[in-house]
């Protein structure tokens, strides 16, 4: 799993709290990897997470959010 450094997590889905948030690269979605949706002709997932709006991530105070290879963090700058 990609690991950019000790200040950086993976930000959980605030909606369902089993999730991660990813990023979609075709439609540039931030969205939760349990979406619901239909993959070839398949129903998974079970969560309607999902924005464009990057400031619709919850993080920490002193965090924010940053995307590493398609991969968003939530980074710590403070101290
Ligand atoms: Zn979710």
């Amino acid at each position: 799993m990609l690991n950019p450094g000790p200040n950086f997590r993976r930000i959980a889905c605030p909606e369902c709290q089993k999730g991660t948030i990813r990023l979609a690269p075709d439609t540039a979605r931030f969205q939760c990897s349990r979406l619901r949706q239909v993959i070839d002709g398949f129903k998974v997932g079970n969560c309607d997470f999902a924005t464009r709006d990057c400031a619709e991530i919850p993080v920490e105070p002193g965090e924010r959010v940053v995307v590493v290879d398609f991969t968003p963090f939530a980074q710590r700058i403070a101290p």
